[in-house]
């Protein structure tokens, strides 16, 4: 996913994109790439700076956070990145006033500028925090731990775990 610079003229550059999921190194037991990564969009050119726009689309196999079970995830999302050039003391040459928030900034060495990276963080930042298989997973049963979506058990506490309550269940068990 480089571009040369100098192949970015005035009205733009073009670009579709599919990148095998092996380059962006999304392979962990509860997050691995499923797809190959779609990214398509224009890359335009102002002065040194550079603008990427474009949308992406992937597919990723997730763990519930509740269940732990492995379901697919689809990926797609809008890509908004500024490329400016990495100067020797570090900072841009002019300030750049940021009035999107939703723009990642990314400096560049030499003359290349490379989307692996921005591309790589927003296929990560596209997963919520807490990862359901559907709203309502009923998740495990912190007893016996089997799975509520699909069986039921004989436990008594349903779904929700109060290490309160377990004490007390200890003191009387102990008691009978
Ligand atoms: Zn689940
Ligand atoms: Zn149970």
């Amino acid at each position: 996913m480089i571009f040369d610079i100098e192949h970015i003229h005035e009205e733009g550059l073009d670009f579709d994109i599919l990148e095998p999921k092996e380059c962006f190194n999304v392979d962990s037991p509860d997050c691995a790439l499923t797809d190959d990564v779609k990214v398509q969009g224009k890359l335009e050119r102002s002065g040194q700076e550079i603008l990427c726009k474009g949308s992406l689309e992937t597919g990723l196999s997730v763990t519930c956070t509740r269940c732990l079970n492995d379901f697919s995830f689809v990926v797609k999302s809008q890509l908004k990145v500024h490329f400016i050039p990495r100067v020797e003391d570090n900072k841009p040459a002019h300030e750049i006033e940021l009035t999107e928030l939703d723009v990642e900034q990314e400096y560049y060495e030499e003359v290349q500028i490379d989307l692996s990276s921005p591309v790589r963080d927003l296929i990560l930042l596209s997963l919520p925090q807490v990862i359901l298989c559907r709203q309502d997973c009923a998740g495990l049963c912190p007893e016996c731990g089997t799975n509520l979506n699909e069986n039921k058990c004989d436990c008594k506490n349903e779904g929700s775990y109060d290490p309160r309550l377990a004490v007390l269940q200890q003191l009387k068990d102990k008691l009978k």
